[in-house]
């Protein structure tokens, strides 16, 4: 009898499902990935899709493409709903077959976060959040069809909500998208428009906590507020949102008019929690060991933002440096194992630090004492991001994309892409509960024109 090849199951093709995969590329094992999209995805440069300046092909990869010379590597497209770990199999759907059991010796679940509204699920119809490529593509086109239908609008009282975009939440998401958005309509959109004035455009960012950037010092967080209001931003910090409906939203009493609101407020892991029956944080992240292993199961391992772990007494960020070394430490853990090689230490995470954007050439940085503002911290953002796209073409393509548009304004795709639905059904239809998640659906908002492999 030939010995059985064990097989890793990892779901999840994102930051940490990846890391572990080709941390598993010489293991004599078969390793098989899984994941709803054919595509991983750099979510650090999503909102440079959502405001025009790259398109979705410049910031995603097929995976099974990135994954091509690992021999021991399959790729397989389709959703996963559900664990059995007793009989050892994850549950998947594709376009032809519901809930396939699928066998596994090791489990890496890496499936991420999508949005939380904080208990207002209402929310959603009429405030996209800001996730994967649909969801970029659905806010370009809302934010785009704004200054069509303005442009088009004979009555100026209507311009006033059209040209007023507001954005929930002051983390880096929203501080990023906000300080783009102001450059595009002040600079790229200025001279396009004869009836209306793009640079007119109100752009509101609204958090109920009293700093943007909360999660950076003090002094970062004010050198972005400084920077946003000198962009046009008006930052309204303290309040909460009451209210989002088709008319705008209603902060601290006060209703805003506005046609386009975008939710960057908050995440909620993927249900791998209630797969596994797991004792899961308040947020709902499986409570991991420090081996990443699921208590009681050491063939179980969840990394990156569906997975909650502790160090020096205070949870691990959900951010894609923490997803990339679990997910290389899980894949090494296992290799080692089916190796016969002892196991690592115990997981520790290794801060390298946190960026964000605000606006062309202004960035603020914090790694450990570290503290800087202004363009040196945005060479480092973009040096960073440049190195931590997946593929080589895509990091000349990104590179010559930002020289181009920080030298002419222009930006790589501006087109308003609506394939499914008449040509005159209006962007602003495109809710993400239409367009979110599945493969199959993404294929709505991504237009062909949009990729560049
Ligand atoms: C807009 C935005 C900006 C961000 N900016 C930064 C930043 O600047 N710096 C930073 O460090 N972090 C940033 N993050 C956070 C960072 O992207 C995440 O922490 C990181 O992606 C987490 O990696 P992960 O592997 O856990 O999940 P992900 O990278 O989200 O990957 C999850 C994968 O699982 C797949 N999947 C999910 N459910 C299933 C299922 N049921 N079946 C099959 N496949 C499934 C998904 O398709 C996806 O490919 C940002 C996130 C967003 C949304």
């Amino acid at each position: 009898m030939p010995e059985r090849i064990p097989r890793v199951v990892i779901v999840g093709g994102g930051f940490g499902g990846l890391a572990a995969a080709k941390a598993l590329r010489k293991t004599p094992a078969q390793i098989v990935l899984i994941d709803r999209t054919n595509h991983h995805l750099f979510q650090p440069l999503l909102y440079q899709v959502a405001t025009s300046l790259l398109t979705p092909g410049h910031i995603g990869s097929p995976i099974r493409g990135i994954l091509r010379n690992q021999k021991n590597t399959t790729v397989i497209m389709g959703e996963v709903t559900g664990v059995d770990k007793d009989e050892k199999c994850v549950f998947v759907s594709d376009a032809d077959r519901e809930q396939v059991p699928f066998a596994y010796d090791y489990l890496i679940l890496a499936t991420g976060a999508r949005h939380s509204y904080f208990g207002h699920d209402q929310f959603e119809k009429f405030a996209p959040g800001l996730k994967n490529l649909a969801d970029a593509v659905a806010i370009r086109n809302k934010i785009l069809q704004a200054f069509e239908q303005a442009e088009a609008e004979e009555d100026p009282s209507r311009h006033r909500d059209l040209l007023t975009f507001v954005l929930v939440g002051a983390g880096p998401t929203g501080v990023e998208l906000a300080g783009a958005i102001a450059h595009l309509v002040r600079n790229t959109l200025r001279s396009e428009f004869r009836r209306i004035d793009p640079a007119s455009a109100r752009i509101v960012l609204v958090d109920l906590g009293n700093r943007v950037l909360g999660s950076f010092s003090e002094g970062l967080s004010s050198a972005a507020k400084g920077r946003l209001e000198k962009l046009g931003v008006e930052v309204r910090l303290g309040h909460s949102v009451d209210q989002i409906d088709e008319d705008g939203v209603v902060v601290a009493g006060e209703r805003i008019l506005s046609k386009t609101v975008i939710w960057t407020a908050g995440v909620t892991p993927s249900p791998a929690g209630k797969w596994l029956k797991a004792e899961a944080d308040r947020g709902g992240r499986v409570r991991i060991q420090h081996d990443l292993t699921v208590p009681g199961h050491p063939e179980i391992f969840v990394v990156g933002d569906t997975a909650s772990l502790d160090q020096n007494g205070k949870p691990l960020p959900g951010v894609a440096q923490v997803a990339m070394q679990q997910g290389r430490y899980a894949g090494n853990l296992i290799h080692r194992r089916l190796t016969g090689r002892p196991a690592p230490g115990p997981f520790r995470y290794f801060d390298k630090g946190s960026m964000a954007v605000v606006g062309k050439g202004f960035a603020v940085l914090q790694s450990g004492k570290v503290h800087i503002s202004g363009l040196p911290a945005w060479l480092a953002w973009a040096a960073v991001h440049l190195e931590f796209l997946a593929q080589s073409n895509l990091r000349v393509s990104v590179f010559l994309q930002w020289v181009w548009t920080f030298l002419t304004g222009q930006r790589g795709s501006r087109l308003i892409v609506n394939h499914h639905g008449p040509e005159r059904r209006s962007a602003t239809a495109d809710v993400p509960g239409r367009v979110m998640a599945s493969g199959k659906s993404l294929a709505k908002g991504v237009g062909e024109s949009d990729q560049v492999h």
